[in-house]
């Protein structure tokens, strides 16, 4: 994917953006985001550059976990004061079975979860469990600091039960701002993003199947 010189704006802003290859997708992205708050999505606007606008107006911060994961995003600061910006979209291209069948979330599976920090941790906050040389993971490619892409044409399911494509956005979305903002490794960002979002068993894997 190539960088859009349209989404970037503001680099003093935190705020949480909508990206795409075309209008068309980005649509799509936002739609996801919509699904994924539910009661409450009449608050969310796409505005200019795919900037997503939330309205807090006689919102109280605790009703919509969804909806307060957003306005986390929107308002993200890391440690040293610096402002996350993180990005939302959705792949509209086929999947095939070989694309997939790594069943890796990070890359794989459907979903290209990246950010500016390491998944493993680098220096020393590496995790010395880990093989060297294990994979950064992929770095984002729109000028966020975190980036989340999920697939159109893949379903997911855990022991058999589909999990709805809104839940993946939950999961995806929190995972990405506890490395982004809080630079937690990816191990424990999967495990608090499985408890809020997935009921709280992060030991049973996720299958993931592509669809036309
Ligand atoms: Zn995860």
């Amino acid at each position: 994917m190539n960088n859009d010189p349209l989404f970037f704006v503001d680099p003093n802003g935190k705020e949480l953006y909508i990206f795409g290859e075309d209008e068309e997708s980005r649509k799509k992205a936002f739609e996801l985001l919509q699904q994924f708050v539910g009661e409450g999505a009449d608050r969310l606007t796409l505005g200019e550059n795919g900037r997503v606008l939330i309205n807090t107006e006689d919102y109280k911060y605790g009703s919509n976990k969804a909806l307060d994961l957003l306005i986390d995003i929107d308002q993200a600061v890391d440690a040293e004061g610096n402002t996350i910006k993180i990005g939302f979209g959705v792949s509209t291209k086929e999947i095939s079975p070989e694309d997939i069948s790594a069943n890796n979330e990070v890359r794989g599976g459907g979903i290209v979860n990246a950010s500016v920090t390491p998944r493993a941790g680098v220096g020393p906050d590496r995790r010395p469990d880990l093989p060297l040389g294990y994979p950064p993971g992929p770095k984002p490619t729109h000028g966020f600091q975190g980036e989340v892409t999920i697939s159109t044409h893949v379903e997911w399911s855990i022991n058999g039960k589909p999990i709805a494509r809104s839940q993946i956005v939950g999961h995806e979305l929190s995972e990405n701002l506890y490395r982004t903002r809080d630079k937690l490794n990816y191990w424990v960002a999967h495990a608090i993003a499985n408890l809020k979002f997935f009921g709280g068993d992060f030991r049973r894997r996720i299958s993931a199947r592509p669809i036309r």
